[in-house]
């Protein structure tokens, strides 16, 4: 490949962690395989902006994947992350921030009462699933495509053929090494799709020990869900004696202090938190009622632990990230900014760009074709667009996620300059349309 000289840094780096490291990248999609050419290295984040190995600046619309909501570095969690570590970076043992974060996250959520905090929404994912069967004597969990739930075992799997409709070819896994009885364990239906959950309650009902879903799905795209649909999958769950668990991992903390479940006034089971909750440092969080909360060790009899599980450093993080949450306005500047990126992209006035958004949350599309609202849609067209757009916005000093199937997240610390910004870059780097 030849050398960019703008991002000669990053390609020597990315050289030596390709040799030190499978694919040079400790999470896959950090390759930039689906956009094409090598990762930059970011060297810094401040604000909206992050600078690369060789200098250069970006203006930063993904803001690691979600968690930054008051944009890089922010001042106040920074300094409780300093002061936190000069405590000590960890004791394995229980402390004050803890409980401070704990009655932080739990106030946020109506009708819940505890939370169990562990390193990752991975992890928190699997412990709510674990509790879930461990509360039911269940084993069946039912997903939804398009869903993304942490890389554990059991959720990496894609629907078989034949299982929406009844017949039950059992789910198949979308990675090696998973046991195809652990894959069997989870079924999976589309979403929006009252048919289909029907008759996977029918044939399972019996044995769903948990329905798992992300009450506003964006990790395939941003894919909202009607209000009736989510409330129909409740009460299913209730008729079944299933629980529910919404994983708001993205959504926790996104558009509100607290859930999106209440925003559209369907209450879960149990809460899956990541992200935001730890404020750019490692955290996840199971949520839910005491009774269910209480199944978990050391009370009950489902198992779980961790060495790092509410490490202080990363709790002083989710601390002084939520109070600012909870104290500032900071939802009004999210949503202004939101609405200024989508009108923006509108004004454009072009059919090959549409956009979905949700608060801060922003999903642009680069096809005439109707924008999807499920996994199954024809994603083809905006895919290929995307991988033509995604290198000139970078060399223009814009940082978007490297894939087509990611959300934009914007976060306090980004500027009009920086929405409008992006919107000209956008323009800018679409081919002239056919017709004017
Ligand atoms: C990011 C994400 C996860 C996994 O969290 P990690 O911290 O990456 O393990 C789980 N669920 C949802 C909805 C997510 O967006």
């Amino acid at each position: 490949m030849t050398v960019n000289p703008r991002t000669q840094a990053s390609s020597a780096l990315f050289a030596r962690a390709c040799a030190a490291t499978p694919g040079g990248v400790h999470s896959p999609v950090r390759a930039f395989g689906s956009v094409g050419g090598e990762p930059v290295f970011i060297e810094r984040g401040e604000g909206a902006a992050v600078w690369d190995a060789d200098g250069n600046r970006y203006v930063d619309f993904q803001m690691s994947w979600g968690p930054l909501v008051l944009g890089h570095a922010d001042a106040d969690v920074v300094a409780a992350v300093q002061q936190a570590a000069a405590r000590g970076l960890s004791y394995g043992a229980t402390h004050r921030a803890e409980v401070e974060l704990a009655e932080l996250v739990v106030s946020a959520f109506p009708g819940m009462a505890q939370c169990r905090f562990v390193s990752s929404g991975t992890e928190a994912v699997m412990t709510a699933l674990r509790l879930a069967r461990g509360a039911t004597g269940r084993t069946l969990v039912l997903k939804f495509s398009g869903g993304y739930h942490g890389h554990s075992d059991a959720l990496l799997v894609r629907a078989g053929s034949g299982l929406v409709t009844g017949t039950d070819a059992g789910s198949e896994a979308t990675s090696a090494g998973i046991a195809p009885d652990v894959a069997r364990t989870t079924l999976v239906a589309p979403f929006g799709d009252d048919a289909a959950l029907d008759a996977v309650f029918a044939d399972h009902g019996a044995d769903i020990a948990a329905v798992i879903l992300e009450p506003l799905p964006a990790n395939n795209g941003l894919l909202p869900q009607q209000r009736a649909w989510l409330q129909g999958v409740r009460r299913r769950c209730d008729a079944a004696g299933a629980l529910l668990i919404f994983d708001e991992v993205i959504s926790g903390f996104r558009l509100h202090f607290g859930g999106y479940g209440e925003l559209v006034g369907v209450r879960p089971d149990l809460i899956t938190l990541g992200k935001i909750v730890g404020g750019g440092m490692p955290v996840g969080a199971v949520v839910g009622p005491r009774a269910l909360m209480e199944q978990l060790a050391p009370i009950g009899p489902v198992y779980q632990a961790g060495t790092l599980s509410g490490n202080p450093v990363s709790m002083a993080a989710g601390i002084a990230t939520l109070q600012k949450l909870r104290n500032g306005d900071v939802y009004a500047r999210l949503e202004a900014l939101g609405a200024r990126l989508e009108a923006g992209l509108r004004a454009l006035n072009r059919d090959d760009v549409q956009v979905v958004r949700q608060g801060s949350i922003v999903w642009p599309w680069f096809a005439a074709s109707a924008m999807p609202t499920t996994a199954e849609g024809a994603f083809d067209a905006h895919v290929g667009r995307f991988r033509t757009l995604h290198r000139p916005l970078l060399d223009a000093g814009f940082y978007l996620p490297p894939s087509a199937y990611e959300v934009l997240f914007l976060s306090v610390a980004h500027s009009e300059a920086d929405i409008d910004g992006l919107v000209a870059a956008i323009a800018a780097a679409l081919p002239t349309p056919a017709t004017a």
